[in-house]
């Protein structure tokens, strides 16, 4: 491996840094392709966030990921935002461009880059469980692949509205909001259903979506978001009514494929990430 003097510096700004997943995937693809790069987590306290850009600045790191509760304040600390990072309004990677840190958001393009393994969205009718900030990312970025109508079901009006009026105003797509439901149908016509809320992560993971699971149809298409575990209460039913599934690992790892492609321009292998986490998982 070439040694420069200091390798070049990615990780995570993150609140708390314990336990994360994605320092393992990134380094293995790091090792993997001879990359002097290095991934750390770093624990930053809210009020210490802007010190921690300034930091990433002075020392020359190519970029870095944020996550909750950094991915809205982290937008005044940078110079500039991707365009469907603008869109939603929130930043998990910011990218060094020339002197300027630009917020990308990779989680939407993850998770599109995942389903396209199955499916092109253009033109498909989405139900998609929540309104939080993965269903935001999902959303703006489904409806700007031109996903023509996406439902939105979610527990509380106020965010999921939030996120309809968004799609609406900002994306050509169809949005909708159904709430208060107890046992959802999936209309028949619908040909991608998404669960992106937190129902069924770990610990809770006999955690089910308010779903009727009956009216899961062969043909439909079901990703869930949840990583830990990978076989989600939503997958297992899904796969048992003859649906083909995505687990929230294909969006996490393809998140970081797209991440490192941003900072290094080097496509790594999607395969040793996804390996990675499964051992981790497993
Ligand atoms: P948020 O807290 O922003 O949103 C959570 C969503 O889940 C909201 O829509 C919330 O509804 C809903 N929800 C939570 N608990 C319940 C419940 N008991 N009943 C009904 N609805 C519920 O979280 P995020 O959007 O940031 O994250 C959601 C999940 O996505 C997490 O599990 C996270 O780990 C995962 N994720 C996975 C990624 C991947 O790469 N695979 C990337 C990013 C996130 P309400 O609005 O009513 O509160």
């Amino acid at each position: 491996m070439a040694h420069n003097f200091l390798s070049r510096l990615t990780g995570s700004f993150a609140m708390p840094a314990a336990e994360n997943p994605t320092v393992a995937m990134v380094e293995a693809a790091y090792r993997h392709h001879g990359l002097d790069i290095r991934y750390i987590n770093c624990e930053v306290p809210p009020e210490r966030l802007g010190d921690a850009v300034k930091g990433a600045r002075a020392m020359g790191w190519i970029g870095f990921n944020c996550s909750i509760p950094h991915k809205v304040a982290v937008i005044k600390h940078l110079d500039g935002l991707g365009e469907s990072a603008a869109v939603m309004g929130a930043v998990n990677c910011a990218v060094r461009r020339g002197d300027q840190f630009i917020g990308e958001n990779t989680d939407g393009k993850g998770f599109l880059q995942s389903l396209r393994t199955l499916t092109d969205p253009r033109d498909k009718m989405v139900v998609m469980f929540g309104a939080g900030g993965a269903a935001r990312a999902i959303g703006v970025e489904l409806a700007f692949a031109g996903a023509k109508r996406i439902i939105i079901v979610n527990r509380s009006a106020e965010r999921g509205q939030a996120l309809v009026d968004l799609l609406n105003s900002k994306t050509t797509a169809r949005a909708e909001l159904v709430t208060g439901t107890t046992s959802y149908r999936v209309p028949k016509d619908a040909q991608i259903l998404v669960n992106a809320t937190s129902i069924g992560l770990y610990p809770d993971v006999e955690g089910r979506i308010n779903l009727d699971v009956a009216s899961l149809h062969p043909g439909l298409i079901v990703a869930d978001v949840i990583t830990n575990p990978p076989r989600s209460p939503l997958i297992r039913d899904a796969e048992a009514r003859g649906c083909r599934t995505l687990d929230g690992l294909g969006m996490v790892v393809n998140q970081g494929v797209i991440g490192i492609k941003y900072w290094t321009g080097i496509d790594v292998d999607a395969g040793v990430m996804r390996r990675t986490l499964e051992d981790l998982f497993a």
